[in-house]
């Protein structure tokens, strides 16, 4: 490990000053999702039976039954389900789109374009012939946001017609550099869009967002709210998995397409995965904090050491990602060799751009964590496309994260 230069010891001292403010606020957020994910278990009494497994058909888990319970309510829903074989964020959005969408229906992205790995899903520009969205007759149709980069809810409202099923929002900013949505936004947006068609599904993509602010989506009047368990809601310790929670309607829709119609959400073994799950659940909202505050302190830094933070450390937090705009791919490599060589895991290896599956662009990840591919654990991660923009997120520990960031400006100074 690097031994802190002088100068980045300084800035690093300048940067922690400057975000006092924003610290107290994100530990306010925390103590509040906290006191909700505890009272989610009282109220529905989690016990150590819990914790327990199942196999096979996995009929009559109690862990499993009262962990949607305790999903629904702490994303203030009326149903969830959370599943650790539920494969990554994108597997959990392709169930709600595929459980909502029906031959001759049309999705309606509102947020610009949706993430990239969801192109295939969609078949956005064509029929994919290997089971797109398209390919079964969903179409697909998109409005931008506005120059302010906020929901364009006069234009969604002109959008909406007979055959629009879902209005798709994609809360935070993926890979590209737009401003994130406010989840009292989407309360905006779910009036503008029942206004026009009452029973169209408002559907968000919550990765990223979770426990980032004192209320989810569903709070707000979202249909159904989507996220990975590897991500945010999983706090660091659930080893695989995602989650969906929305209306009663809209998640039984989903446990058709989830499982098999007939069968929904009786079934599935747990496989000892119940105690990582209620477990992460528990840890989810501190967890959350430390990444924010890792991001905070990015940004504070990097900007004291002349980078563009995106957003500016003084922004109100409404996700885990902290972007930068490095201007070269090689100041992006090295930003991620210094991510990944401030690690627990795999701190020896050299991240180097390559053609990932699911993305059309090279793909560079900084990824040295003990839950492969974790991005809740700190992590760098950048397509090969101008502007020369990295994105970074995550950090179990403040300490940890802290470290890592710093490692990375030592890195990119280098
Ligand atoms: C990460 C992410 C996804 C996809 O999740 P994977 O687990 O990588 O498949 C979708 N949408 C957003 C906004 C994301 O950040």
């Amino acid at each position: 490990m690097t031994n802190f230069s002088q100068r980045t010891l300084e800035l690093a001292k300048i940067a922690e000053e400057e975000i006092k403010e924003q610290f107290k606020y994100i530990e306010d957020v925390a103590f509040k999702n906290q006191y909700k994910v505890l009272k989610a278990f009282s109220d529905n009494r989690v016990s150590a039976e819990c914790l327990g497994s199942s196999t096979g058909y996995g009929y009559n888990d109690r862990g499993r039954e009262i962990l949607d319970l305790v999903y629904a309510q702490v994303f203030e829903a009326e149903a969830a389900f959370a599943r650790h074989n539920i494969v990554s964020g994108t597997h959990a959005l392709t169930i709600g789109l595929f459980g909502l969408l029906r031959p001759g229906d049309e999705l309606l992205s509102v947020a610009g374009k949706p993430y990239d790995t969801l192109d295939k899903v969609i078949g956005i520009s064509k029929t994919t012939g290997d089971g797109s969205l398209s390919d079964f007759g969903v179409k697909y149709r998109q409005v931008d946001l506005t120059k302010e980069e906020t929901i364009d809810l006069e234009a969604v409202k002109n959008a909406i017609n007979s055959a629009t099923k879902v209005v798709y929002v994609q809360k935070s900013r993926g890979y590209s550099s737009r401003r994130t949505i406010t989840n009292a936004e989407i309360g905006e947006l779910v009036k503008a869009a029942k206004s026009v068609k009452n029973d169209v599904f408002v559907f968000v993509d919550n990765c990223y967002g979770e426990f980032c602010e004192e209320h989810e989506p569903c709070y707000y009047g979202a249909d159904l709210c989507v996220g990975s368990l590897i991500k945010n809601a999983g706090g660091g310790i659930a080893q695989s998995g995602g989650y969906l929670a929305g209306s009663k309607k809209a998640i039984e829709l989903c446990s058709y397409r989830f499982t098999c119609p007939g069968t929904g959400l009786e079934c599935g073994a747990t496989l000892g995965q119940n105690e990582n799950m209620y477990k992460g659940l528990f840890f989810a909202p501190h967890v959350v904090s430390q990444a924010l505050k890792t991001a905070v302190f990015a940004a504070a830094l990097f900007e004291k050491a002349g980078f563009k933070p995106l957003p500016h450390y003084s922004e109100t937090r409404l996700d885990i990602i902290q972007a930068f705009d490095l201007g070269s791919k090689e100041a992006i490599e090295r930003f991620c060799q210094g991510i990944q060589a401030g690690s627990p895991i795999d701190s020896f290896v050299t991240p180097e751009f390559w053609d990932m599956p699911g993305y059309d662009d090279q793909v560079i990840m900084a990824a040295g964590t003990f839950v492969s591919g974790a991005s809740i654990e700190l992590s760098a991660d950048a397509p090969a496309r101008e502007p020369y923009v990295v994105f970074m997120q995550g950090g179990l520990t403040y300490e940890s994260g802290k470290i890592g960031v710093m490692t990375a400006l030592e890195r990119v100074l280098a």
